[in-house]
């Protein structure tokens, strides 16, 4: 049986990520007569729609999920998941359950690449398979031109539910922020101390920790809304466009093949920063700038032992919340006289093997990650092909990529500052930091960059719609235009409530 698709709708929204949700859940709120079809091109992963995978209980189903996850070609049951191994190899390219590697065109001759090049394709996204770091921006990383910044990630941090407290009972995460403050904090302003890392996670009654996904920045408004359908299994192989102005999108359904028109008076992408530029190139929207300035930050990890800690048990006993991969994170804000974003979090193993035949306590072992912001290049860039085409028939990507002098200056300083902070807190677990390849951070960002202007250099202006195609909107990290340090989901759902204010205003202008 064929499904049954809408012919026409007031918004179509391509890609239920966090930000493609954010866009239906603000219409919801604010334009609720307004018909709403969201498509997706990978399956429904569990219900609600956009669940977070670690919130599957149930450990078989949880590895289905996240096979699900991984686009056209899944990895072997047999893959190893959560794991670094295979980082430090000549030709590293770890894949994380739930997402899947660009397979070629990752890099160039001559050139750095982007070998850990990353995509999710289900309901709800990588918003399923995420950590949940949501740190603000701060200096350099804040767009200078978005004046309302601050409310709108107050807005994201509704949206995705923001708790920074959420863990603050979690073994030795105090120990941990004391020791990184009295090293990492003179000189910093009060905001941009060591503190908690905000985290997208839901509170239970019980004391319950659940990760946000897409399913929480839909939240019940979205699902209650009689207007609003959502399709998984649904390809958007190009936008329409006609005079100016987007009319729709052609569909693919993915359990028959079957292609089909939606019009549509608005039309949101949030399919990525690889797959949005890319849907774009293929419904013949090229302007400049679309797929350049692309940027990742480059990583660096190290782990260390807590120094003078009681082992072998936690220090407090009873019912104090068990540490899990994502409690007990502390945050070491970017700063632009410290340009790195830290991200540490106590493990609840250890990534390596000890030497020593103690078992380590709950929180002890701590893991490292430092951000670098990339030094942003217009020649780094998706680009597409004309004729090759990729495992959904979309045009082929290739990646252009090069670190250049001032981007091996800061790994070189991001590597020292990870080696102080470890310094503080204990003992190295490994005699040096790890860099990752480029592209391991998952943060791609700038290939549909915004702009105050259109002049050239950007892809959609400042409420994230396309330059010269009226009712056209890109979303995701690829509309950032600065180099951020700071994991970047939280700005881009605040870039995203803003482009579904502007939505919902003109929506309600047209029916006056
Ligand atoms: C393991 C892991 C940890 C992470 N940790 C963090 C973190 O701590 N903090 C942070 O800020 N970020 C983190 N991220 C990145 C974060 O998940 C992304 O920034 C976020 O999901 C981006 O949201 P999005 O809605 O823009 O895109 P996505 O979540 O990538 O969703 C895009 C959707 O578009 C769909 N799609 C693509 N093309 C088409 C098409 N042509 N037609 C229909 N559908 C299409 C895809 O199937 C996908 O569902 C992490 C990611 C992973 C995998």
């Amino acid at each position: 049986m064929s499904r049954t698709f809408p012919r026409q709708v007031d918004v179509a929204i391509v890609g239920t990520g966090p930000c493609g949700a954010a866009y239906a859940r603000i219409l919801s709120e604010q334009a609720p007569g307004a018909t709403i079809a969201a498509f997706d091109v990978g399956p429904l992963l569990a219900d609600p729609p956009g669940v977070h995978v670690k919130n599957i209980v149930d450990p078989d189903a949880r590895a289905r999920a996240q096979r699900a996850s991984e686009g056209p070609r899944p990895a072997a049951d047999d893959t190893p998941v959560d794991t670094l191994d295979g980082y430090a190899d000549a030709a590293p390219r770890l894949v994380r359950p739930g997402t899947f590697l660009l397979p070629d065109g990752y890099r160039q001759p001559g050139e750095d690449g982007l070998p850990g090049a990353a995509m999710s394709s289900n309901v709800g996204g990588m918003g399923a398979h995420w950590t949940g770091a949501c740190p603000r921006p701060g200096g350099s990383e804040r767009i200078p031109f978005v004046n309302d910044l601050d409310e709108l990630l107050t807005e994201a941090e509704r949206l995705l539910h923001v708790d920074a407290h959420a863990f603050d009972d979690a073994p030795f995460s105090g120990e941990v922020r004391k020791r990184l403050g009295a090293a990492l904090d003179p000189g910093r302003p009060d905001d941009r101390r060591v503190g908690p890392m905000p985290l997208a996670v839901v509170t239970h009654s019980d004391r319950r920790v659940t990760w946000s996904g897409a399913d929480v920045v839909f939240g019940d408004v979205t699902r209650a809304n009689p207007n609003f359908e959502l399709f998984p299994e649904t390809l958007v192989a190009r936008a329409l466009v006609a005079d100016g102005r987007v009319q729709g999108v052609v569909i693919r359904d993915q359990r028959d093949g079957t292609e089909h028109e939606v019009r549509a008076h608005h039309v949101v992408v949030a399919a990525d920063a690889l797959r949005t530029p890319q849907l774009l190139w293929a419904s013949g929207i090229r302007p400049a700038a679309l797929g350049r300035y692309l940027n990742d930050q480059p990583q660096t990890v190290f782990a260390v032992r807590l120094r003078d800690v009681a082992s072998g048990a936690a220090p407090t006993g009873g019912d104090e919340p068990a540490i899990v991969p994502q409690s007990g994170v502390s945050w070491v804000p970017f700063t632009d006289a410290e340009p790195f974003h830290g991200q540490v979090m106590q493990l609840d193993a250890s990534p390596v093997p000890l030497a020593d035949a103690d078992e380590p306590a709950p929180g002890t072992i701590v893991g490292l990650g430092w951000f670098c912001a990339k030094d942003v290049q217009e020649s780094d860039r998706v680009a597409f092909d004309d004729v090759e085409v990729d495992a959904y028939g979309l045009p082929a990507m290739r990646i252009h990529y090069r670190l250049t002098e001032t981007d091996h200056a800061s790994i070189a300083a991001a590597r020292d500052a990870v080696r102080r902070a470890a310094d503080a807190l204990g003992d190295p677990l490994d005699a040096e930091p790890l860099t990752f390849p480029p592209g391991a951070s998952l943060h791609y960002q700038g290939t549909v960059r915004m702009g105050e202007t259109d002049d050239g250099t950007s892809v959609c202006g400042p409420n994230s719609e396309v330059w010269n195609v009226a009712g056209l909107y890109v979303a995701g990290n690829g509309v950032i235009p600065t180099a951020t340090a700071c994991n970047p989901t939280l700005t881009s759902v605040a870039l995203a409530v803003a482009g579904a204010r502007t939505i919902a205003g003109a929506l309600a202008a047209e029916r006056n």
